[in-house]
């Protein structure tokens, strides 16, 4: 029942050191602009009503804006509302009343 091993990953992420050959979704960290695997970022919704929602199962509907788990970019990310409600067409956006936070472990 020994199959041949295969030399090409066909299921793991091509993080080879020329960084390039990634696979899956990919989206921008909306700080660093960094990109990474959708995977591998926070994602974040809002409503209609402008508030934000932190989505960490990546099924809320809607536009989502990304953030990196770099320390500095999570900071950087609740100052930065205007950068959020564009990434997202909203007017406004309310980071304050973020919601789901607590699965993020973060305090904005
Ligand atoms: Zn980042």
């Amino acid at each position: 029942m020994l199959r041949p091993e295969r030399t090409v990953p066909e299921s793991l992420p091509g993080m080879g050191s020329s960084g390039k050959a990634v696979s899956g979704p990919v989206r921008m960290c909306l700080v660093c602009r960094r990109r990474f695997r959708k995977r591998e970022l926070l994602r974040f919704t809002a409503g209609e009503d402008g508030r934000l929602a932190a989505d960490p199962d990546q099924t809320l509907p809607g536009r989502g804006v990304y953030c990196c788990h770099g320390r500095g970019c999570l900071e950087g990310f609740f100052r930065r509302p205007g950068r959020i409600a564009r990434a997202l067409r909203l007017g406004a956006v309310d980071v304050s009343g973020c919601s789901g936070l607590e699965k993020y472990q973060v305090v904005p």
